[in-house]
């Protein structure tokens, strides 16, 4: 008996691959509610399920980059990314678990747990023994934490709104800061609601306003906020530990360049399962499968947000020089071609050497 905790994307998908009997257990009374995300999902979504219009509110073709400055770049992508109704999306991959047979109890929050030889669950009015439990419980995975595996980790905080105003349906526009550690965006959902929002360390209240200010956006054109926390990857912190698993949030999965979390989160799960039925090390497949790329992340991103508003000035009239070509999101790393630009090459051996 495997039971795993959240009914998010990380849980709902793993129930849905599963071979054996499968419980899972969500806190909230309604999968998908309240939404603390953007929706934005790479192409790489269609390797995992097929897509389904349902939960498709846009595609978005191209992306607009604008530094402190205001100095803007857009580039097209080679494959629209998806702007996804989280409410719907969560529910099709419960849908999908439901199909495979696992058991969904809504309302359910676990409050504690002991690992022995069985492993006991307590919830608000029952106890539950199970041989596995998955905490896909989200970034305060309390799975994580009473396990010992949350091991300091750090987080990001997203602060979101949906508002109405007019937009390019086409078009996601992303705002660098570059003296805090933060970035802004602009997702349509369509011509007449955007998704905008803002994530970084900290002073996020008055980062949000000043980011209203530059893009004029008044706060009574807001609908519904939509703020939660993110964690931060950290290559060498461990996701299992005897017959206790993490995915997802509660893994800190998640991209540190964009801080997207729904498709790593998923691969995630995949091998997750596949461990489980294969009785391979969880551990070693996920640093094989996606840790390499997390890592790059994280490096990257590292390595961006020491730019300084002149920096990121100078990087974005850069970019403009530079053929992108039509940039594939799903594999940042590979466009080795961009890093052949001498231009390019020298500009970031400056911005190495500023920093040392
Ligand atoms: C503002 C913002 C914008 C974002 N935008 C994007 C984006 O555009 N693209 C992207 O890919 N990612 C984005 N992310 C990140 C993305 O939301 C997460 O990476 C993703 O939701 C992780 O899925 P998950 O299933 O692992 O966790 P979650 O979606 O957090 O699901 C965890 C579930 O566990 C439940 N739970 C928690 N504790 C318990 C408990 N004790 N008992 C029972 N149930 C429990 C929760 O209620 C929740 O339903 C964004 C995050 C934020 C905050």
């Amino acid at each position: 008996m495997i039971s795993i905790i959240g009914g998010g994307p990380s849980g709902a998908y793993l129930a849905s691959l599963l071979n054996d009997e499968v419980s899972l257990y969500e806190e909230h009374a309604i999968i998908g509610r309240p939404i603390q995300c953007t929706g934005i999902l790479t192409h790489s979504i269609k390797e995992l399920i097929s897509v389904n219009d349902d939960f498709v509110v846009n595609k978005i073709r191209k992306i607009k980059l604008i530094s402190p400055g205001n100095e803007e770049y857009e580039f097209g992508l080679k494959h629209p990314e998806l702007i996804v109704d989280r409410y719907k999306f969560d529910n099709h991959l419960i849908d999908l678990a439901r199909e495979n047979g696992a058991e969904i109890f809504t309302n359910c929050k676990l409050r504690d747990f002991s690992v022995d030889n069985k492993i006991k669950l307590k919830f608000d009015d029952k106890e539950i023994e199970t041989d596995i439990l998955v905490g896909a419980d989200g970034p305060n995975s309390i799975v994580a934490r009473r396990t010992g595996l949350l091991n300091g980790r750090k987080y990001k905080i997203g602060h979101q709104y949906t508002a109405k105003g007019e937009f390019d349906k086409e078009v996601f526009t992303v705002y660098f800061n570059g003296v805090k550690n933060y970035f802004g965006w602009v997702v349509p959902e369509n011509e007449k609601i955007a998704r905008i929002g803002i994530v970084g360390d900290e002073d996020i209240p008055k980062l949000f306003q000043g980011f209203l200010d530059k893009i004029k956006v008044n706060k009574k054109n807001f609908v519904e906020c939509q703020s939660g926390v993110i964690p931060v990857f950290d290559y060498n912190a461990k996701c299992c530990d005897r017959n206790v698993y993490l995915v997802g949030d509660a893994a800190g999965h998640v991209k540190s360049t964009t801080l997207g979390g729904i498709v790593y989160g998923m691969r995630a799960a995949k091998i997750l399962a596949s461990a489980l039925e294969a009785g391979e090390d969880y551990d070693r497949l996920l640093r094989k499968e996606i840790g390499r790329e997390l890592w790059l992340h994280s490096k990257a991103a590292e390595f961006l947000s020491k730019f300084g508003e002149e920096g990121w000035d100078e990087f974005i009239k850069l970019l403009r020089k530079i053929d992108l070509g039509k940039f594939n999101r799903d594999k940042p790393f590979s466009g080795l071609h961009l890093f052949l630009k001498p231009s390019l090459i020298y500009f970031l051996m400056r911005q190495g050497i500023k920093r040392n």
